[in-house]
């Protein structure tokens, strides 16, 4: 592990901060560090892992695709995709999906096709886009502009321009925004993951997508974090009853392999033309098929088992000495506690619970199928981190 750890430090990028752990092996919840220590995951890779680490269902689904063919190009037909795609706009109602690789470029497609959409029914001047403050949408120069969060833009200026924040939950900014600038679409997250785990009100939500449809800009929810029966629906914003017109998503899609989604409803879905937008890896039939394995295991018993957890959950870190606080829905749970996040993770770490922080919050993305005896025994350790 030291050499590593050494070896990490000397040639990768210093962007992460890693936690003094080496994962090496793991089945389903349960990982297993260098040591041969054992951890309940309640992180899932940040919401990647649907059904946890070496999934038997998944691992299959991925070498039979890898030993018919793993790769081949846009340039022909192959069927995990199509298959993938079928899958996504039956499960939604959406029309048309642009695959990618990653959740900031399932968002970049996303605003390429909101600019794109208005400049051919608006004008060309209405390509601005409302975010939210405390927004998370990516790491590329233009997710990041969109990117309602100051000290991500700070060392990376200039930006791209076209991205104004309105604070969330204020209605009557949103208003002035239209009135003040010409607006292609307002982009949101019923849930701000990165932001702190904090869900949109409803009836914010509900006037955010009658303020743009009234304006004839779109709605785009960013699904990358809240997608794929996170929140104990197939998309968060099934949970508010909205009706987008572009969905992206990518992180739990696949089930722990590299794939963006970017969905297109029906008066959305021919805005990109032969040329318009592409990607060498996008739709990669490897990660298809292990999406198309992963999403067709997220069904309505699913989707209940992760309500019911989550609602568990909730029960459990409600009124708790040193938890403030419990928000999300669903297995997205963030913890406000009375001592740094940091420390309660790093204490979770010490008896064997990995889980993540999100700004001042302890956050958990657990695997949507984490035993009910995990899940007590990772709350157990959790609450008792946070009161010592
Ligand atoms: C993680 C995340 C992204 C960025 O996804 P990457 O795959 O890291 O590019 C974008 N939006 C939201 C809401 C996210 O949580």
């Amino acid at each position: 592990m030291s050499s590593i750890k050494e070896l990490d430090s000397k040639y990768i990028a210093g962007t992460y901060k890693r936690f003094p752990v080496e994962i090496v092996s793991g089945k389903g919840s349960l990982v297993y560090d260098e040591t041969g220590k054992e951890y309940i995951d309640m992180g899932s890779g940040i919401a990647v892992t649907s059904f946890g680490v070496a999934d038997d269902i998944w691992a299959a689904a991925v070498a039979e695709q890898a030993s018919k063919v793993q790769h081949m190009s846009n340039l022909y037909y192959t069927e995990p995709c199509v298959r993938l795609a079928q899958q996504l706009c039956t499960r939604t109602g959406m029309s048309k999906v642009f695959f990618s690789n990653s959740g900031a470029e399932a968002n970049e497609c996303a605003i390429k096709a909101a600019r794109k959409y208005a400049a051919d029914t608006l004008g060309e001047e209405y390509y601005t886009i409302i975010t939210l403050e405390n927004s998370f949408h990516g790491r590329t120069i233009t997710t990041l502009s969109a990117t309602g969060q100051e000290h991500y833009h700070e060392l990376f200026r200039p930006l791209t321009p076209g991205f104004i924040h309105v604070a969330a939950g204020d209605t009557a900014g949103l208003e002035k925004a239209f009135a003040d600038h010409k607006i292609a679409a307002v982009m949101i997250e019923c849930i701000q993951g990165e932001g702190g785990v904090l869900p949109l009100e409803p009836e914010f939500a509900a006037a955010a997508e009658k303020i743009a449809h009234d304006n004839g800009a779109l709605l785009v929810i960013d699904e990358v974090q809240t997608g794929n029966g996170r929140t104990g629906a197939l998309y968060a914003y099934m949970n508010y009853g909205l009706r987008p017109d572009i969905v992206s998503t990518a992180k739990g899609l696949a089930g722990g392999l590299p794939l963006g989604a970017t969905m297109l409803a029906e008066k959305v879905q021919n805005v990109f033309g032969y040329g318009d937008h592409g990607s060498t890896f996008g739709g990669n039939p490897v990660c298809c098929a292990a999406a198309v394995s992963n999403l067709s295991r997220i069904d309505d018993a699913l989707l209940a088992e992760v309500k019911a957890k989550g609602e568990y959950l909730k029960k459990r870190f409600t009124g708790v000495d040193g938890i403030e606080s419990v928000t999300g829905m669903g297995l997205m749970l963030g913890l406000k506690t009375v001592k740094p996040a940091a420390d309660v993770v790093a204490k979770c770490m010490e008896n064997g619970v990995l889980c993540l922080t999100a700004k001042d919050k302890v956050r958990l993305l657990p695997a949507l199928n984490i035993p009910m005896e995990l899940v007590q025994k990772a709350a157990d350790v959790i609450i008792a981190a946070c009161g010592e």
